[in-house]
């Protein structure tokens, strides 16, 4: 008898874990149900635009999706369209692949506010999520705070340091482009609540700070006295020595004439957003460091600034029928089994960290732990589910469908630019609606 797995969701922990189910050669057939109507997750809705090397991981999980035991069913929304106790009963096994789309809050006074945006937010809307297609942030502001040392706040930096002319090989919406161009923004500070040695960037992401064409990055070289931090695990230890040989490259470079300045604020710890309705400064602590951790010490003072993109970090969805870690922003689960025929994989398990082959061990594990709980399967899956959309009128997309969205981004592409994405779902049901009126007439 078939085994049938539903994998929710189709970024890179999905794929992975389908393709572990692959590699494993059972009698298995593997739905990827995906809540847009496009596949790829943060790869195509989180990577930073100007990182198009990195989105060359989709080829791999093309051959996935096309593989025969595998289908997609994109634009079905878990929650909405069914829920994941129906999921259940229709299928031996089910994997959560859902990721952390929610911002972990800024918990300051003020962080109400109008022109503090979260970073999954902002991502998203420079990317064309449809979710966040509408942002409009407003960056008619002369300064920026981004809050974060983490990758994430280094991409947001990176993007709103770019001119027009650096992006043109990227596939940044135009409305983002054309907003992040007209921005009268000279200073970008992204503030550390620790020291520069225990900052989050990896090195070559922070390097890249270094070669912009009209952004320079600013580093006070007192920020860099301390050194590499004592408290330190080995690979840790190799990243802080590289991060600070970078930093003080930066802290020695001439910014020029440059428009837009990147400035690194070490030991700042956001502690409120002051203002009426709107942002208007934010006011930040100094903090020392003991043992890792950032002390408090009491020394304050406000940055002004139009707009706070906070880039905190992110949490899980939670899903009625999985227990959900509030804390923790993932799902509770036991090495990643939930409970037997329901298993968790990437972000949603192990909370927003590691890169994207990261995710491949969760695949390789939740695959083994499904043989071991599965049995010979026998639930019903693909079929019963194609009957439960259309029962419920659900107009789910398949992998040609996603196909034919993909061949228009990409014929709609500026010169240079990889594609020019569709951004909202109702214009890629209406070009896959149009297709097929064109198909049918004669
Ligand atoms: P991250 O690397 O965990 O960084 C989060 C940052 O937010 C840390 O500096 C953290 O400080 C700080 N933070 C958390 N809570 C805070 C608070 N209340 N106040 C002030 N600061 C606070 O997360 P991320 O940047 O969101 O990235 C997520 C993952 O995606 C990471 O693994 C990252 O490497 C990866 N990623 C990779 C790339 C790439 O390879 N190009 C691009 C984007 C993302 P503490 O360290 O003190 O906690």
């Amino acid at each position: 008898m078939s085994l049938s797995v539903a994998i929710v969701g189709s970024g890179p922990a999905g794929f992975y874990a389908a393709d572990a189910l692959l590699k494993l050669e059972l009698d298995c057939r593997i739905d990827l149900i995906e809540r847009l109507p496009t596949p790829f997750g943060l790869i195509r809705g989180g990577v930073a635009p100007d990182h198009q090397s990195t989105k060359r991981v989709t080829k791999a999980y093309e051959r996935t999706a096309q593989a025969e035991p595998v289908r997609y069913f994109g634009n079905v929304h878990l929650g909405r369209d069914l829920s994941l106790d129906e999921l259940r009963q229709l299928y031996d096994a089910v994997i959560l692949a859902v990721g952390s789309p929610k911002d972990r809050p800024l918990e300051v006074p003020g962080a109400e506010k109008r022109g503090i945006i979260g970073s999954a937010a902002f991502v998203g809307w420079y990317n064309g999520h449809p979710d966040f297609v509408d942002l409009a942030p407003d960056l008619q502001a002369e300064t920026v705070a981004v809050i974060g040392n983490g990758n994430v706040a280094l991409d947001i930096a990176r993007l709103l340091g770019k001119t027009r002319a650096e992006m043109a090989s990227s596939d940044i919406t135009d409305y983002a482009a054309a907003a992040i161009e007209g921005s009268p923004v000279g200073a970008i500070h992204i503030l550390g609540r620790r020291d520069a040695g225990h900052a989050k960037f990896t090195n070559k992401e922070l390097k890249e700070m270094g070669a912009l064409s009209d952004c320079a990055p600013i580093v006070d070289p007192k920020d860099l006295e301390a050194g590499v931090p004592a408290d330190l695990e080995e690979r840790d230890r190799r990243l802080a020595e590289k991060n600070l040989a970078t930093l003080k490259g930066f802290a020695e470079l001439d910014p020029g004439g440059k428009s837009r300045r990147v400035v690194f604020d070490f030991c700042a710890q956001p502690r409120e957003i002051l203002g009426g309705d709107k942002v208007e400064a934010l006011r930040v602590e100094r903090t020392r460091m003991e043992a890792g951790r950032a002390i408090g010490t009491g020394e304050t003072w406000d940055l002004p600034c139009g707009a706070v993109i906070t880039a905190i970090g992110y949490r899980g969805p939670a899903i009625p029928g999985a227990p959900f870690d509030d804390r923790r922003g993932t799902f509770v689960h036991d090495d990643g089994r939930i409970a037997p025929g329901l298993y968790a994989v990437g972000w949603c398990k192990r909370g927003p960290t590691g890169v994207i082959g990261t995710n491949k061990a969760d695949g390789d594990l939740a695959a083994k732990q499904i043989v071991e709980d599965a049995g010979s399967g026998g639930k019903p899956g693909r079929d019963r589910l194609k009957a439960l959309l259309a029962e419920r009128g659900v107009r789910y997309i398949d992998y040609p469908e996603w196909k034919r969205i993909e061949a228009a981004e990409e014929a709609a592409a500026a010169p240079g630019a990889p594609r020019r994405k569709l951004v909202t779902i109702g214009d890629m049901l209406a070009l896959l609606d149009e297709n097929r009126a064109g198909t049918a007439s004669p």
